[in-house]
């Protein structure tokens, strides 16, 4: 059978067409969605986030700001600022790119930040309820894009064996646990697994978020597997993936390819989450 692409245009383009008529509402009320980004530094891959999510903010209609810092300013001037977001009522979502240049404390920022506004599950609140599966906590984008594209394709997760390569607040544990929800049996691999082909033979569904171009290779993959691949890798000026694309195509039942997989669909997941906080402002 035909290895099917599981390209992310297609689950942001169908994500695109559910909210349109949620954002319009929202603004026949009086109420428009903003996101406020705070950027501190200048990570190259922070950056390219941003420029996605500002496009998708631009197709849909939910305002995008902003607010860039240098990677010395100090932790109390951006508690303060974070306090002032959390203030302004027409911000109804705030997301702290990371990585954060190595001297900010990140628990000591996302303990400012309002879990209503905490689009991204950054604080340790929102890290806990999302955890015990509590509605309330918006899940991690990243992690929740890939849901999206699994559902979006209809691939079944209950009863499956998922692996899940990286174990990062930001994508591996958080996607352990929405794999869990979905009655998958999650292994989780790291940088000190064993035998990390082993363990990925086993999985229907193989999720590799390493950051290592190139890791996964078709000597992991079980036949007919579906493979998600998470990886932002900058090589030669391109951006490549953790697993081997064409080694593992044959092989595999369904892949998503780098770019124009989860990197498309996880801005939509997080204005998404946007949206949805602005409505639970008018719910009250
Ligand atoms: P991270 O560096 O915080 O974590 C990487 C994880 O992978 C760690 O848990 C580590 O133990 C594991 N790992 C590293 N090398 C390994 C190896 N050789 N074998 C087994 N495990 C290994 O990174 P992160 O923030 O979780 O991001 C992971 C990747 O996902 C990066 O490439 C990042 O750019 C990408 N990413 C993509 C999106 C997106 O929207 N597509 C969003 C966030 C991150």
């Amino acid at each position: 059978m035909a290895t099917k692409i599981l390209g992310g245009k297609e689950v942001a383009s169908e994500m695109h067409k559910n909210l349109s008529p949620r954002i319009l509402d929202l603004k026949a009320r009086g109420i428009d969605p903003q996101l406020a980004i705070v950027f501190i530094g200048d990570d190259a891959s922070a950056e390219s986030y941003i420029k996605g999510i500002k496009k998708a903010g631009r197709a849909l209609g939910v305002n995008v700001r902003l607010e860039h810092f240098p990677p010395d300013t100090k932790q109390v001037n951006l508690k303060e600022h974070l306090e002032a977001l959390n203030q302004e009522p027409k911000v109804h979502g705030v997301v702290i790119m990371r990585p954060l240049p190595p001297r900010i404390k990140e628990d000591s920022l996302g303990d400012v930040l309002r879990p209503e506004k905490d689009v991204d599950c950054f604080g340790l609140i929102n890290v806990g309820r999302f955890m015990a599966g509590d509605a309330r906590a918006f899940p991690p984008a990243t992690p929740q894009a890939v849901m999206e594209i699994l559902k979006h394709y209809d691939i079944p997760v209950q009863g499956r064996q998922a692996v899940v390569i990286g174990r990062s607040m930001v994508v591996g544990k958080p996607l352990a646990m929405l794999l869990l929800k979905g009655n998958a049996t999650v292994n989780i691999c790291h940088s000190h697994t064993t035998d990390l082909s082993a363990v990925c033979r086993q999985a229907d569904i193989l999720v590799a978020a390493a950051g290592h171009r190139g890791l996964v290779v078709k000597d992991m993959i079980k036949p007919g597997a579906v493979v998600i691949d998470v990886g932002i890798n900058y090589s030669e000026g391109k951006i490549r993936g953790d697993v081997d694309y064409d080694a593992v195509y044959p092989l595999a039942s369904a892949i998503t390819p780098v770019p124009g997989g989860i990197g498309t669909v996880t801005p939509v997941v997080l204005l998404k989450h946007v949206v949805l906080s602005a409505e639970r402002t008018v719910e009250g």
